[in-house]
């Protein structure tokens, strides 16, 4: 089992972080704020001063950091984790960061010997606490085969997209086209319901028609057709739109740098920064059917 040091113990890495510590590693915790480590250490972990205390013993890194300057601030640079780190030591940086950012950290750490992989996940908080997250990789193959190892205490579905970043991409594509069919689904059921069908026929009838997709399956924006949806609790999250939002912007931020044309992806864009700029940031991302209620 590892010497893991877990940094960013926030909605994610909190769960995540005792998951490594069930799993049977020994885990020493860094986060800026004191009581989001103690949730840890009562699960077992030990807790650091600084991530450099945290980073001394380790064998392994997983930092879970909101955008990709954190990552940066606490990699890079003369008293940045890759600088001191221990010879052979893994670097698994689980954050959805730009994949600039993701290349740049990647080859640092190469150039010191280091194996690093971008790791972010898909699946939210749930999906954290019960260790079945997905991960998407980006690095080298004798990285992803030791880093797997690792992130198998935390998830289920863990795959190897390719080279530094590439884990970063994957993400920014699953994440717009999840916004598109999302919008695409609620749009449709909102059609059906302002012409009188009732919106659970209506899914019932798509389901096992060309229109079905991951949305409308395990995820109904509709209130009252799924019982389990965030949907039907008010639109509590789940997934968060200001996160999603946050998803589109990176994926727009790139589409921008590899002139890749994403229409779909740039409409989708603009209509959560609209919806979430009325007030809805902090609800569940399925809640943009709200935009085509009728009044
Ligand atoms: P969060 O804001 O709840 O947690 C981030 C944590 O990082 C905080 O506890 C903060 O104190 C800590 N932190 C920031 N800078 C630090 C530093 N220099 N040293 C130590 N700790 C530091 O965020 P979250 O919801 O846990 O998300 C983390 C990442 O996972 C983000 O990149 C997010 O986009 C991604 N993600 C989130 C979800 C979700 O549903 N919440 C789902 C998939 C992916």
């Amino acid at each position: 089992m590892a010497n893991i040091a877990f940094i960013g113990l926030g909605n994610m890495g909190g769960p995540m972080a005792a998951n490594l510590v069930k799993a049977g590693n020994s885990v020493c915790v860094f986060d800026l704020v004191e009581a989001a480590m103690d949730a840890v250490v009562q699960q077992g972990a030990s807790k650091a001063a600084t991530a450099l205390e945290a980073l001394a013993t380790a064998d392994t890194v997983v930092t879970m950091l909101p955008a990709g300057k954190h990552v940066a601030g606490l990699y890079l640079g003369e008293e940045g984790l890759i600088a001191k780190a221990n010879a052979g030591t893994l670097f698994l940086d689980c954050s959805t960061i730009d994949a600039e950012t993701a290349r740049k950290v990647g080859a640092a750490a190469a150039e010191k010997g280091l194996e690093m992989l971008d790791s972010p996940v898909s699946g939210g908080v749930k999906a954290a606490q019960a260790g079945t997250l997905a991960f998407m990789c980006g690095g080298t193959e004798a990285g992803f085969e030791r880093g797997k190892k690792v992130l198998e205490g935390m998830g289920k579905n863990i795959f190897h997209a390719g080279d530094h970043g590439a884990g970063q991409i994957a993400k920014i594509c699953n994440n717009m086209l999840l916004a598109v069919h999302m919008i695409g689904t609620a749009e449709a059921l909102q059609l059906g319901a302002n012409n009188g069908l009732d919106p659970k026929v209506l899914s019932e009838i798509m389901l096992k028609s060309s229109g079905k997709n991951w949305s409308l399956e395990n995820y109904n924006p509709y209130p009252g057709v799924m019982e389990t949806a965030p949907a039907s609790n008010d639109y509590q999250p789940g997934f968060m739109v200001q996160l999603m939002l946050k998803d589109l912007g990176l994926a727009m931020e790139n589409s921008l740098a590899t002139q890749s044309s994403v229409p779909m992806g740039a409409l989708a864009r603009s209509l959560y920064a609209s919806f979430s700029g009325k007030g809805n940031a902090s609800r569940d991302f399925s809640a943009i059917l709200e935009l085509f209620k009728n009044q």
